[in-house]
């Protein structure tokens, strides 16, 4: 087979009609491709209203069939799980089932080490139902909610597996999800999502394939200390509906999420080091999906061929201070994810089908240690937006939300215009300069016009502002050495919360990395 990139398809056409255009860039025959694997499958919406997918794809030609020009030949990229490892005396417990705990449980468990695994939310189905008594009644469970339960924090999202890194590991993480379930096309699209429908099977399929491969998993309980002795970790707390217990270990994975304040505290007061890190914090921004694909495809939009269209922004502001769009949800609702009692946070999330009439997509201003005092005074700033925005939101989890145009014009709004808000149980329309620091409206009201001139209709009057939206990173990194072991030896901080990972494929592939450096320590 011969990789071909650059097969231009008309939005018209779609992908059906692709073996005719990989055939005319190759200089053959369409008869004379005999197997063709797309790749890669990207939009080029550039030169409005010429719309085209773009394709890479792996081509297999007849005998003695020559293209003209020169193409590489295609290597599928590959990735070798480790193996030969011997199983400890104890088992090594793995903290957190989000992306990065689940993805070091399958790696420790295929690598011939099950392993325990600790989640303090729910299994997904019973956390489905909490979650949805949550937005439409306000009752939050602060153990099962959107940051916490089986799949963590990406299991009520968009799905999305856009990244900015290269790791031999992602193609393997994509696969792996194909195989629990998400959608084949995650394979090849350039920007691939699963959707929420879709994660809630895949992370009940991984569920099942642990406990196959002799993995214990136990829900409800909290990961809550820790022991040493002279060599390390010697032993874990773990608290469940029936009190404290200990587990001997000497390996612990600790993947928490950004969104375990308690844990944190309590490892730093074990001695754990860690140090504070920049974030980001702001609003959920939403708009008629139809204005944004009109602006994104043109006339094009209209063909019912294209996909749901995104958008990736970011300006520098003269402050130093960069604001910038952040896990855009196509066709998606603002959710209500919030875990603490008394704190609004919003995040968002679409189905695979991405059908929604909105497009919602974070609008976020950076911050820095600098910005606060203290190693948890970024984590204090984050708690203390969602108290704001949980007070301004009428005190039972509704969220506070202004339109565009009132927030540029700094006046109060009373309701909605052509953008119905999403967010459930309900938003309540105010003032948000009330309700955020005024730095940080500062710099979404100098952003917005900006970015504007990039997508039209971005500041649209009608467009709706939705706060708080605090956990997009986390406030604090645990610290760890080359060997990803943190001060206290035994411990693998792990993932997004600990700092190492942005989004559900970055943390995946860091649980694996986490895991694969006890299996080699194993061997
Ligand atoms: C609504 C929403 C939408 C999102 N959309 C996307 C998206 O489309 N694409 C994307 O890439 N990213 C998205 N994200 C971010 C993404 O979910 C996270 O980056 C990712 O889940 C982080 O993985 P993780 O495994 O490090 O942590 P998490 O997924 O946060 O998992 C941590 C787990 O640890 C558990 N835990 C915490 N403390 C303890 C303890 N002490 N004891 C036992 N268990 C504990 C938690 O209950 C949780 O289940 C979204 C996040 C949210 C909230």
């Amino acid at each position: 087979m011969i990789k071909v990139s650059g097969i231009k398809v008309p939005a018209a056409e779609g992908k059906k009609f692709i073996k005719r255009h990989a055939a005319r860039v190759l200089g053959v025959k369409p008869e004379d491709i005999t197997a063709l694997e797309v790749l890669k499958e990207s939009v080029d919406s550039r030169k409005k209203p010429d719309v085209y997918f773009i394709y890479t794809a792996a081509v297999g030609l007849r005998e003695g069939v020559t293209p003209r020009g020169r193409f590489e030949t295609y290597v599928p990229d590959k990735y070798t799980p480790v193996t030969g490892a011997f199983p400890p005396e104890n088992r090594p417990v793995v903290v957190g089932m989000g992306p990065a705990g689940l993805f070091a449980a399958l790696t420790l468990a295929e690598g011939g080490v099950p392993c325990t695994v600790i989640e303090r939310g729910q299994p997904v189905e019973q956390r489905d139902r909490d979650v949805n008594r949550f937005w439409s009644s306000g009752k939050l469970d602060t153990e099962s909610n959107v940051q916490f339960g089986e799949g963590g924090a990406g299991t009520f999202s968009d799905g999305k597996l856009t990244t900015g890194t290269n790791d031999p590991r992602i193609g393997y993480v994509f696969r792996r999800f194909a195989e629990f379930g998400a959608p084949e096309e995650i394979l090849y699209l350039a920007k691939p999502h699963i959707g929420t429908d879709r994660l809630k099977t895949v992370v009940k399929n991984i569920r099942e394939h642990l406990i196959s491969l002799g993995c214990d998993i136990r829900f409800g309980s909290k990961f809550t200390g820790f022991s040493t002795d002279e060599n390390g970790l010697n032993s874990v707390q773990i608290q469940d509906k029936d009190g404290v217990y200990e587990l001997k270990t000497r390996h612990l994975i600790l993947a928490p999420g950004n969104g375990a304040r308690d844990t944190f505290r309590m490892l730093h007061d074990h001695g754990v080091r860690m140090e504070p890190k920049s974030f980001a914090v702001g609003v959920r921004i939403e708009h008629l999906q139809r204005d944004i694909d009109m602006t994104q495809y043109g006339e094009a939009a209209t063909l019912g061929t294209l996909p749901a269209s995104s958008y990736k922004l970011a300006v520098h502001l003269t402050s130093g201070r960069g604001v910038f769009t952040f896990c855009v949800c196509p066709g998606g609702s603002v959710v209500a994810a919030s875990s603490e009692t008394g704190g609004v946070v919003t995040n968002g999330m679409s189905d695979f089908a991405r059908d929604g009439k909105n497009i919602n997509g974070g609008l976020l201003v950076s911050v820095t240690p600098a910005d606060f005092d203290g190693l948890f005074g970024g984590m204090e700033f984050q708690a203390e937006l969602e108290r704001s925005a949980f007070r301004h939101g009428g005190g039972a989890y509704g969220a506070p939300a202004q339109l565009v145009k009132d927030f540029l014009g700094r006046r109060p709004s009373t309701d909605h215009g052509r953008v119905a808000p999403t967010y459930r149980p309900a938003v309540r329309f105010c003032n948000l300069w009330d309700v955020l620091p005024g730095f940080i409206c500062e710099a979404i009201a100098e952003a917005l016009p900006l970015m504007n001139r990039k997508i039209r209709g971005f500041a649209d009057g009608d467009a709706v502002l939705t706060a708080a939206e605090t956990r997009s990173s986390s406030p604090v990194r645990i610290l760890r050495d080359e060997n990803y072991g943190a001060s206290v030896p035994g411990i693998y901080p792990c993932g997004e919360g600990a700092g190492y990972a942005g989004g559900i494929t970055t943390s995946s592939v860091d649980g694996i990395k986490c895991a694969e450096k006890i299996l080699e320590s194993l061997k």
